[in-house]
């Protein structure tokens, strides 16, 4: 018997797929549409038992997790502004307990088993969510891995449109001192449509080198919203060369998808950035029978069919049919030598130099070797809110992606009342500096464990969170259920934050999208008492500094 749809009162549209790119993520379920509306009930999937809940202000908020032992699966539940009665209680109690405003409780079978069908929560909006929805998953039963749920069979979208194919790019690739080096990206306009298309004008390749496709999935009366893709096949003469399918994955491999697309042009894309090519470290359980793993190898004056299919995980699909040429040897790509290059990654411990910055690249930060730059300007930026304690320097090539942290230290002279301030900004694809981490460690350096690289400068943050309630002091909150203040910070972002209410603990939630913090009277004041009452508000930034907001409201 198939699973019970997880939630009523819905039309049943997708608003995201199975396995989109997100940063630095695949996406791990699909989400369901709630007509912009919270509330709607959420069901048990199938029998079992609750088995884990999580309250937390980012990933998926209030969430649900049920396992279902005869089917050897779990299923998941996400963003919900609510539990049932009996899990809420049970949760709001470990967190006064904990003093602890977010939770994460594994439960035994006994503790809440539940129906097939049965009320389990509510949906809601909270944690990394853009508007209400319900975030569903299924996964196996120790929840390491999770499935391809339309594929599965446990949801079927309304779906007849097939995938849109958009952009082809082709990077030609060689070698220099063992490291891969990728030629700039030649790109072709992609003709046609409804499910078959070609290429505006001739493709001519190198000797080696390999294809990226651009495209999304459109549902049927599903509006503007776009999807991922299921698969993306290529055939050479026809002879399958490369073979991406994805049925699943395991969570320790989701950064993955850094390598199935390609990282530097999916940064920011509203699109799937799809490598057509299988490269080192890609999770070998993702592609089928890719003799050659994609690279594309055509001499000098031959030429080859081209065959690119691609599936939504409805089963409909798109063709993009189209010659390659071989360039003539003369043409093709030859890497020149960087002499101020050097290689870090896959063995190498150290890149270091004596500008002032270094690195420390572990084993397995890099997928494969990579050559990088260290460089320092004598350019130091103006950043809003932040004292700025060294040049520009940037050490790592921000377009290749990492698997695991580097540390990176940077020389900067710190004054002796900014150094419990000191973090390390990054600048973004935007240009943006953004707070990234790091402390001072002494002896002047400052020290950044970090998976985001590029240009960065010391900086010294001490501006405190700002914290404004939204009700004036004194106010009559008899008729309110919360107790709600707007909270933000200029920099560092807003690390912990507590309250207090007649010197007693309570329980804060936070959504930092919206820059909201509030208690919700789930205890002592759940009545009103009709008096007046102190309230302390404690909130610490990612650098140490605290405001306090003292006030009073009657309830
Ligand atoms: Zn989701």
């Amino acid at each position: 018997m198939a699973y019970q749809y997880p939630i009523k009162d819905v039309k049943g549209l997708h608003s995201a797929s199975f396995a989109e790119m997100r940063p630095d993520h695949f996406h791990s379920g699909v989400d369901i549409k709630t007509e912009g509306k919270i509330g709607k009930p959420i069901v048990a999937a199938e029998d079992g038992y609750i088995s884990r809940v999580c309250h937390t202000p980012s990933g998926y908020g209030l969430a649900l997790y049920v396992t279902h032992p005869k089917r050897g699966t779990m299923t998941v539940y996400g963003h919900l502004s609510r539990f049932i009665d009996g899990v809420e209680s049970y949760v709001r109690d470990y967190r006064y307990q904990n003093r602890a405003n977010s939770v994460d409780i594994n439960f035994t079978p006994d503790k809440f088993p539940v129906k097939r069908g049965e009320i389990i929560g509510y949906s809601g909006n909270t944690g990394n969510s853009f508007g209400p929805h319900l975030h569903y998953e299924l996964r196996n039963a120790e929840g390491t891995h999770t499935y391809n749920i339309v594929r599965k069979g446990v949801l079927r979208p309304k779906d007849d449109i097939s995938p849109r194919l958009l952009r082809l790019h082709y990077i030609e690739v060689d070698t220099l001192d063992g490291v891969a080096v990728e030629a700039p990206v030649k790109s072709f306009n992609i003709l046609g449509k409804g499910n078959s298309y070609k290429i505006d004008g001739t493709v001519s390749v190198g000797r080696v080198g390999y294809f990226v496709l651009e495209c999304r999935d459109h549902q049927t009366g599903n509006g503007s919203s776009r999807f991922g893709i299921y698969r993306a096949k290529m055939s050479v003469d026809d002879r399958t060369i490369f073979d991406y399918r994805m049925d699943g994955f395991a969570f320790s491999d989701s950064r993955l998808c850094n390598l199935v697309s390609h990282y530097a042009m999916q940064q920011g894309a509203k699109c799937e950035v799809i490598r057509l090519a299988q490269v080192a470290g890609a999770p070998e359980r993702l592609y089928h029978k890719s003799a050659g793993r994609g690279a594309i190898r055509v001499a000098e004056g031959e030429q080859c069919k081209i065959e690119i299919v691609v599936e939504d995980d409805c089963g409909n699909s798109s063709v993009l049919r189209f010659t390659a040429k071989g360039k003539a040897d003369s043409q093709c790509f030859t890497p020149i030598r960087d002499c101020v290059a050097v290689v870090a990654g896959v063995g190498s411990r150290v890149v270091a130099t004596d500008r002032g910055v270094s690195a420390f690249v572990g084993k397995t930060a890099y997928y494969a070797p990579t050559f990088c730059r260290v460089q320092r300007t004598e350019n130091r930026p103006d950043i809003e809110g932040v004292v700025v304690l060294s040049d520009e320097c940037s050490v790592l090539d921000p377009t290749v992606p990492m698997q695991r942290h580097v540390t990176v230290a940077l020389d900067a002279k710190v004054p002796l009342e900014l150094m419990t301030k000191c973090c390390v900004a990054v600048k973004n694809r935007r240009g943006k500096y953004t707070h990234a981490g790091g402390y001072y460690a002494g002896g002047g350096k400052v020290y950044l464990r970090t998976r985001r690289v590029g240009d960065m400068v010391v900086v010294a943050d001490t501006i405190a969170p700002t914290v404004r309630p939204n009700w004036r002091e004194g106010a009559n909150l008899t008729r309110s259920n919360r107790l709600t203040f707007s909270v933000s910070d200029n920099f560092a972002g807003v690390d912990s934050y507590s309250l207090w209410i007649d010197n007693e603990w309570v329980t804060l939630n936070y959504n930092p999208l919206q820059g909201v913090v509030y208690h919700s009277f789930d205890r002592a004041l759940a009545a009103g008492r009709n008096t007046n009452h102190s309230v302390r508000m404690r909130v610490v930034d990612g650098v140490g500094n605290i405001t306090i907001f003292e006030g009073e409201f009657y309830r």
